[in-house]
Order: C-alpha cells, then structure tokens, then sequence
C-alpha cells in the first residue's frame, strides 16, 4: 500500500494539504513553510539502487513526497527536467580532486545548481493545477540573488498558463548573471533590477504572500500566486535526489563501503540546498557531518556555533553574491523539525526575527542540531583556494564552491575527521569569470567578465557552455527597474 504523504504549515495551520496543494501555493496562509506530515524513509537496499541512472533515481526519492502524483506524471516530470538541457547525461558528475568529492551541480542550462530544481518545477506545477482542476494562470514571483532568477526564467519561459516575474538586486550580482536574466526571451517574462538588496527583494516578495488584499485582487482575476523560491517544496524534494546520487556512485565505485558515512560540506544562503541534504540524512542516507559553509555574510555560521540567530548586521556584498543573505528562509523548515513540530516556538521565533532582529533557541533545540558544522570563509580564503586549487589539480572552482571548500579546510585541521567528503559545487566558473581568472592570475585583472568567458575556455581547455555562448552579443529585454520599497505597485502595474 502506497502512504500518503501530506503538508502542514510550521507555523500552526494542521490544515494538511496534498504535495500539488502545497505546490501551487508555494508559502502556507499563515506565512509558514510546508513541511511533510513525516519524513518518508528510503529502506531499498543501496547495493540495489547504485545501478539506477539519475532519472530512475529520481522518480525512486520524488514518489515518497509526491504521493498524489501517478507514476506516469512523476516520471514525465522528469524526463521534461533532465534530459539534454544537460550538458552531461550523468546531470550531476562527481568529480575526486584534492581529496574530496566535488559534486557537480552546475550541468543545467543556466549554469548553477538551481537548474537542478527549476527545471522540474515548471511540469510539477502544471500537473499540479491539472489534478486540483484550477483553470487558472499562475504567477510566479521570485526574489533573487542572482542564480534562482535565471534558472526561474528559464524554466517557465513560455510555459502556457504562467507568468514569471523575477525580481534581483540591481547592484548584488554578478555581470553575466545580470545579463543572462537581462536578455530573457518569452512574452511571460519580466524582469526588474531593484535599488536594495537581495533580502529587500525577498522580503518584498514575502510580504505580497501575506497581503491577503493583494491575493484576493489576483484571485479575482483568476490568477494564483506562487513561488519559484526555494521555500517551495516542489524545489525542495529534487535536491535531494543528488545527495543519493553522490553516495551510490561512491558506492559503485567502492570508494566506501555500504553504510559508511559521509561528510557534505555545503555552500549555503537561504538554507535550501542543505537543508535538502538534511532531508536526505533522515530518509536514511548515512550521513556524518552537514558542514554549513557561509561566506563573509557568516549568519548561519555563528547561529551554529551559539544558538543565536542574529541579522542585525550590514550585508556584505562579496563575489559569492548568492550566498549575501542575511535571512535564509529555509532554516525555518530546520527549526520546526528539531522543536518536534511546536508550531508556538516557531511563531516566537519568526516573530522575534521580524521585531527584534534576532533570536536565540533552547538548549532542547540547538542538540537536534549536533549534525551540522557552521563555519565561514572570508572572500580572500576563497580566492585563495580557487588559485591554490587550481594551481595544484586544473580544477576550477566558482566562488561558492571555493567558500565550501576554504570552509572544509578549516573543518579538516580543527577536527581532523577523515570522513570521505563531498564538497557540493553550486555554480560553473564561466558564470563568474572576473573573480575566478583574477584569483588564477593576476594578469587576468584587465579584462571583463565576457572577455574572460574565451580565455577561460582556453585555460581550461574546454568549449564554453551552451547557456553563455555570445551572451555579450544579446540583446537586452528587460529595463524595468525600480524602489525597494515599491515592488508591491510595480507587480499591480505589471498584473492589474
Ligand atoms: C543559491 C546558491 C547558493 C545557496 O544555496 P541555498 O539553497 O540558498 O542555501 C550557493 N551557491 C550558488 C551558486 C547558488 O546559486
């Protein structure tokens, strides 16, 4: 008999919803995040799964969650995400360099790990409103810090029934991520640079979810609004596949044995992506340390350390500009699984966060949390262990994953735990050429990040990937721009 998996709110709302409901709406009506009733257990034998390609894989971790979807749907769903939008037909290689185990998230067509759940979303949600019979259109809006934008875009680019609105930083990301988001094709695009930052951007997106005004003036007009964010649970459950994934060909090729644990060390902002690998760890999959990499912006790292959450801090912008957060959604979904599901701590919390600008957990919690390592790395660390690294293996590391790796250095001399460690690399080099050929060399330093995108295929030896070929030579779309404070009026000019 197949289980029934269903989604309540952290904040309170038991309201269970089915895994397309909680889909569509993205955030619950009290402003929490959907968390699964339970977390499903994977109990196949490992020596079985190491011989599924990434697709199989897939639909075997996707059909746990997504209970209401048939076997037919799910695996059309991944068969539209994961095909040859990928350079690699492996999706996500891993790569042994240094030691540890890079995993390569960055095959997809935008070049960083978001791919990895934005190429899915787009069919999870239009089988989604299909089953729960909603003729309506559906408005994605999106905050970004510069990878979840593109990779939105891309995935609902003419997807009927849809509207992608994507709103980012205008001076917190990188030129080639400006520019792919920039020379966007599609008639259900938009958009728009703001004056702030990236958590301006994000708030002022949280903030239309809990304006129920706004909602109703959509719903009136047959629209639903939902999320592209990483608070969506349809991004969510597809990063979990390649944590299994990494650990079966690890065990394929007998670089561990069944049932060994593993170290993952994440690159890490608004707690998605690790929280995905935190998942993973309690479906079963062996799991030693989750290393919580921070850059400058060390939020989450010092939470770790002391308890305390503590956003009262200038952001900082770096050259990991995806990881300049201050508030990371997702640690919520943390929060709620460690306190066993008391919805009043979470309220307090979030409530605390919002007022106070802080909060610190109980004692009670902060034990739950004896699997993650929080630390941080300074942008020179991290352009120090892109050269080091490059200069000891060709290996080229973007800035997030140089941060990662910087981080797992200090993790290695602190603790001297020789656990086998994947690294997990968020984002190709070619998306952020100044500062990864600047850190290679300085001779590098004259030159703009679309000069740099040849010379560093020729250093690598490599063609340059499909997704930023002749993106200087593109033109711009999108010019709108406009005030932090005024995204809820420029969405009504672009809806109502
Ligand atoms: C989004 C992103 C991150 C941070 O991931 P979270 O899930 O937000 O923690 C790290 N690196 C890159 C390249 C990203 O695009």
């Amino acid at each position: 008999m197949k289980k029934n998996i269903f989604y309540h709110s952290t904040r309170g709302n038991k309201e269970k919803k089915l895994s397309s409901e909680a889909i569509v709406y993205g955030i619950a009506d009290d402003g929490g995040l959907f968390i699964p009733t339970e977390i499903p257990k994977i109990k196949a034998d490992y020596n079985q799964l190491k011989e599924l390609d990434y697709n199989e894989l897939a639909y075997r971790i996707m059909k746990e969650y997504f209970t209401d979807f048939s076997e037919v749907e799910l695996k059309d769903c991944i068969k539209k995400a994961y095909n040859e939008k990928f350079d690699t037909n492996i999706i996500t290689p891993l790569e042994k360099k240094m030691g540890v185990y890079f995993l390569e998230l960055f095959h997809g067509p935008t070049l960083a790990f978001k791919d990895m759940a934005l190429s899915i979303l787009p069919y999870l949600l239009q089988i989604s409103l299909k089953k729960l019979n909603l003729n309506k259109e559906i408005v994605i809006l999106t905050a970004t810090s510069g990878d979840t934008g593109k990779a939105a875009l891309e995935g609902f680019a003419n997807v009927p029934g849809t509207k992608i609105i994507v709103f980012f930083p205008q001076e917190g990301v990188s030129e080639i991520q400006k520019r792919q988001m920039l020379t966007q094709k599609g008639e259900n695009t938009y958009v728009i640079g703001i004056s702030g930052n990236f958590d301006d951007a994000q708030r002022g997106v949280k903030e239309i979810f809990e304006n129920q005004t706004f909602k109703k003036k959509a719903e009136r007009r047959n629209m639903i609004l939902s999320s592209a964010n990483s608070i969506n649970i349809g991004r969510l459950v597809p990063q979990i596949v390649y944590y299994f994934y990494a650990y079966l060909k690890m065990l394929k090729e007998n670089d561990i044995k069944a049932g060994e644990k593993i170290n993952i060390v994440v690159p890490t902002g608004n707690f998605g992506n690790i929280l995905a690998a935190y998942y993973a760890g309690k479906m079963g999959l062996p799991v030693k340390k989750l290393i919580c990499a921070s850059n400058d912006n060390k939020v989450l790292a010092d939470f770790f350390k002391t308890g305390i959450y503590d956003r009262r801090r200038e952001l900082i912008m770096t050259i990991s500009p995806s990881m300049d957060i201050l508030i990371s959604s997702n640690l919520e979904r943390l929060l709620s699984v460690a306190s066993h599901g008391k919805a009043d701590q979470i309220n307090k919390i979030m409530n605390d966060l919002n007022g106070r600008g802080f909060y610190q957990i109980d004692p009670d919690i902060k034990k739950e949390f004896s699997d993650f390592y929080g630390e941080c790395a300074i942008q020179e660390e991290a352009i120090q262990s892109i050269r080091e690294v490059f200069k000891e293996s060709e290996y080229l590391m973007d800035p997030h994953t140089a941060v990662g790796y910087a981080v797992y250095q200090k993790y290695l001399s602190k603790t001297k735990d020789i656990t086998k460690t994947v690294i997990v690399a968020t984002a190709s080099p070619f998306k952020f050429t100044k500062s990864v050929m600047g850190a290679v060399d300085e001779k590098y330093k004259e030159f703009d990040d679309f000069e740099l995108i040849e010379k560093m295929a020729n250093l690598l030896q490599n063609p340059v990937p499909i997704g930023i070929k002749d993106i200087k030579k593109k033109s711009i779309l999108h010019k709108a721009v406009c005030n932090k404070e005024k995204i809820k009026e420029k969405l009504a000019e672009i809806l109502f």
